[in-house]
């Protein structure tokens, strides 16, 4: 099933012809269903897809055809972008079959190839995790970061490229058991593969030179060796874009995860509708979820007593600020390339009373300008009373005495370690519409944008769906109380479940 008009054959006396793919009776478009049915119906034993001819075509064992034995999937070439390597497994594993496919992936040698496969099988552990909460690890964070088809993949390609050129400074080293001139070989090399053009010894980057499956396909032309390097050069930038962005805060992770992190979660409220649709009711639901995220002093004692290095403990802050410092505790990033750098230069992850583990990390060199080491006794204090006010308390009025959203009679949710989320999940197709016109009313909307949520709760509740700014929750209510026929809420309290986040709950 391919979207070719003819084939190579191998008769009987060994010879190789091409010969058309057209039946007497069939014609072209619609061979290729011919063939399937063939495959179903057990006529055909092999079934032989590309990709271009797959979409539409499904060959799982299906309990209303007669091949139900089980199929073995052998994938020739891994496509580049997990997405699409889902839909074509997809292929042989659908619902309403008697047992599941066997995946064969045919992988070389190659650097391009064999790296690239092990990103896409890392990136679906991490969609299949998504239907099987159970097997998500702590550190399935990063898994995303194994995936190069996103802005970062496209920034460290862009980057790679431009060094290579020479227009850009190095964001990391050519590698140093390179012999020769790593820059410049690159560059003949991604002549030889029309990535970069030369005329008349004058080099130039291809208009497209910064299209990710372009230059995964095309490097596989390229001398082995180069291959190889290159791909390395690229996947180390990609490293160190990512790094880069964490360590400011500012990694995009595309999905918020919320609930995995160790951060405890709670589901207070639900709020159903009931719409009528063209085939019956459909429920739309918006969860208000409560997000612990502060650490109690008992808690981070427990964090604490794994710390074994002499920089990692407690510290606190020289500056003071409304008659307070700030405490926090600091463990060494636990990469082995983080243990080796030089003491300045080594990574630490923070951890604070009300915000928990912080996303931006600090090098050594910053925390000691910031902090001064201490002994647990010492920093209890400050832990304590930083914890307890952040219940209630905004980071502005905990530092400044005051908080100008809270004197204008509104709610700040700044530095508190309990945050309200609001999801919106259930059937929202039908009433998308009117959600994107609230999403985009919102005064700030140029900086609101879709963000897709992924929680659960610490009583094992898990949900997906889009996250509702809380300033947009009540004109959201409003719109769909006019759509439904019918509409009810649930609170949930936790009278009798301890939640463990400390005594001052109850004020
Ligand atoms: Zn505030």
């Amino acid at each position: 099933m391919t979207g070719r008009k003819g084939r190579v054959v191998q008769g009987d006396d060994g010879q190789v012809q091409y010969e058309s793919r057209s039946e007497v009776d069939v014609s072209l478009e619609i061979l290729n269903i011919k063939e399937k049915e063939r495959f179903m119906n057990s006529e055909k034993d092999i079934a032989i897809i590309s990709e271009a001819a797959s979409s539409g075509i499904s060959l799982q064992s299906d309990r209303r055809v007669k091949n139900q034995r089980r199929r073995v999937h052998i994938t020739l070439e891994l496509p580049w972008s997990a997405d699409r390597a889902i839909q074509q497994f997809g292929r042989t594993h659908r619902s309403n079959q008697v047992n599941a496919p066997e995946y064969v992936f045919l992988i070389s040698e190659l650097a391009g190839e064999r790296r690239f496969a092990s990103i896409v099988a890392k990136r679906l552990e991490s969609l299949g995790a998504l239907t099987h909460g159970d097997r998500r690890a702590t550190e399935s964070r990063d898994l995303s970061s194994f995936n190069i088809d996103n802005k970062y993949g496209r920034m460290a390609l862009e980057s790679t490229m431009k060094t290579m050129m020479g227009y850009e400074h190095p964001i990391v080293p050519p590698p140093e058991d390179y012999k020769g001139d790593f820059f410049s070989d690159i560059q003949n090399a991604l002549v030889g593969v029309g990535i970069i053009t030369k005329e008349d010894s004058i080099y130039q980057l291809d208009k497209d030179y910064n299209n990710m499956s372009k230059f995964l396909n095309r490097i596989l032309g390229m001398p082995v060796e180069l291959q190889n390097r290159l791909f390395q050069y690229f996947t180390d930038t990609l490293a160190a874009i990512i790094s880069q962005a964490k360590r400011t805060g500012k990694y995009d992770m595309g999905i918020l995860d919320l609930g995995i992190g160790g951060e405890g979660c709670k589901k207070t409220k639900t709020k159903t509708w009931v719409g009528k649709h063209a085939t019956g009711t459909a429920k739309t639901e918006i969860h208000t979820v409560l997000v612990e995220r502060g650490l109690s002093w008992a808690e981070i004692q427990e964090k604490w007593a794994e710390l074994t290095g002499d920089l990692e403990g407690f510290y606190i802050s020289h500056q003071v600020r409304n008659n307070k410092k700030t405490a926090v505790l600091a463990a060494l990033e636990p990469s082995p390339a983080n243990k080796k750098k030089e003491k300045n230069n080594r990574m630490f992850i923070l951890y604070r009373p009300n915000t928990g583990m912080q996303m931006k990390q600090e090098c050594y060199s910053d925390l000691k300008k910031k902090y001064k080491k201490v002994t647990p006794d010492e920093a209890q204090e400050h832990w304590e009373e930083q914890y307890k006010a952040s219940s209630h308390t905004c980071s502005h009025a905990y530092w400044q005495g005051n908080c100008r959203r809270v004197n204008s009679g509104l709610e700040c949710e700044i530095g508190l370690r309990r945050r309200t989320y609001h999801v919106l999940c259930g059937l929202v197709l039908n009433v998308w519409a009117k959600v994107e016109d609230v999403l985009s009313s919102s005064p700030h909307s140029s900086s609101t944008k879709m963000q897709v949520v992924r929680l659960k709760t610490s009583d094992g509740i898990k949900l997906v769906g889009t996250l509702i700014p809380n300033n947009l929750v009540g004109r959201l209510s409003a719109v769909m109380e006019e759509e439904c026929t019918e509409s009810y809420e649930e609170t949930f309290t936790d009278e009798d479940s301890k939640d463990g986040t400390g005594d001052d709950n109850k004020e």
